[in-house]
């Protein structure tokens, strides 16, 4: 049901996996990853490109090269292969993300059609839709959303063609970006402390007047809500503003994150109310909406983020990513010695299930229980 948050138990006896409600997937990998693999097989012998990433998930990535197809960016935007390399006679897939206009239009340039091979989720057009409705009313568009992210480039190049336009990636920052609405940091200093963050003749002065929010479509919902919320209260206070008003200065947005975002989430508060030992989060480690489950996890209960099921060395090793430090740690004794161990798991949207099947697959090697998946399958179906 769509808007039952409670997990699935899968009750193996002495273990319990608790699976939250929504994971993996999204409309948006999916529609992405059928493209490019239809696009593939109907072109033998053509020579296809991605422009970075599909998505943020190694195995389909891996799996996408070794179809043969290239990526011409990293995902910070570092050329791997040059766009002088790319001829009229090649394919060039647009990731999920989208990308830049400029990156498009340079492409259109060299004679490739960009539409036909463009997956750009439709919920990030979306947001390129409410930055334009937003700029249309003369709002300067603040991006919640990580500066590096090609999702956060795209929207923010797109939010510039239209308006004066800014991203702030946390809280602080958005703290520190009020201090210029409010005049308490001189306009000057702004260039070095948002410099790479804001479009062409971006005039603090005069842009940080009348602003509206738009986010990353992954990002941290209660962040998103918390950032739009301070910046309005900043205006109210600026602007000695009552009710009616705030409009003059402030955008009244709602949030512009995914639907697979909020479910993933609301999923994982739903799953947290269970009392359970650990949490594994599975999902590529450069995975925005991945680490954001991490985030929500690690405030209960020690949480485990890992690629794949290889990163369980034994019933008492794991190998995990702390996206905090960037670095890949080992734990031992993530599994408690207990009669019954309750674990919570959920995915990323860019995770394929067989991963996580994989997972519970081999956590179940270090149990004596009393069903196995297939059995489990079958409960189910
Ligand atoms: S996470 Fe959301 S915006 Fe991103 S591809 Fe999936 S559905 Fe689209």
């Amino acid at each position: 049901m769509k808007k039952d948050f409670t997990p699935t138990l899968l009750d193996f006896g002495p273990l319990q996996i608790y699976l939250a409600r929504h994971f993996g997937f999204c409309y948006g990998v999916e529609n992405a990853i059928e493209i490019a693999f239809r696009t593939v097989e109907e072109n033998p012998g053509k020579k296809i490109y991605l422009l970075s990433e599909m998505i943020h998930n190694p195995q389909v990535n891996a799996d996408l090269q070794a179809h043969g197809v290239d990526f011409l960016q990293d995902t910070y935007g570092k050329q791997l292969i040059p766009f002088d390399d790319v001829t009229a006679d090649d394919i060039v897939l647009i990731p999920a993300f989208g990308t830049t206009i400029a990156i498009e239009k340079m492409l259109n340039e060299k004679g490739i059609p960009t539409e036909k091979y463009n997956t750009t989720c439709p919920f990030v057009e979306k947001v390129w839709n409410r930055s334009e409705v937003i700029a249309k009313n003369n709002y300067t568009i603040v991006i919640h959303g990580k500066p590096n992210h090609e999702e956060t480039r795209a929207t923010f190049s797109h939010a510039a063609a239209n308006a004066p336009a800014v991203v702030v990636k946390d809280m602080k920052q958005a703290k520190e970006l009020a201090k210029y609405i409010t005049g308490e940091k001189k306009a000057v200093d702004f260039f070095a402390e948002f410099n790479g963050q804001y479009s062409n003749n971006f005039d603090p002065a005069k842009d940080l007047k009348r602003i509206g929010v738009v986010n990353q479509t992954t990002m941290l919902a209660s962040d998103t809500q918390a950032i739009a919320d301070f910046l309005k209260q900043t205006m109210i206070e600026k602007y000695k503003l009552t009710g009616n008003d705030i409009e003059k200065h402030f955008a009244d947005t709602r949030d512009t994150l995914c639907y697979a975002t909020n479910d993933n989430q609301a999923a994982v508060t739903g799953m947290l109310e269970t009392d359970a030992d650990l949490a594994i989060v599975v999902g590529g480690y450069n995975s925005s909406n991945t680490s954001h489950l991490v985030e929500l996890c690690e405030v209960k209960l020690p949480t485990y983020f890992i690629s794949n099921e290889e990163k369980i060395l034994s019933g008492e090793n794991i190998l995990h990513y702390n996206f905090h430090t960037k670095q890949e740690i080992l734990t031992s004794g993530f599994l408690p010695a207990k009669e019954t161990v309750k674990i919570l798991i959920t995915s990323g949207a860019s995770c394929p299930d067989a991963l996580v099947e994989g997972i519970i697959n081999k956590l179940s090697c270090y149990f004596n229980v009393k069903n196995t998946i297939p059995e489990m399958i079958a409960f189910f179906q």
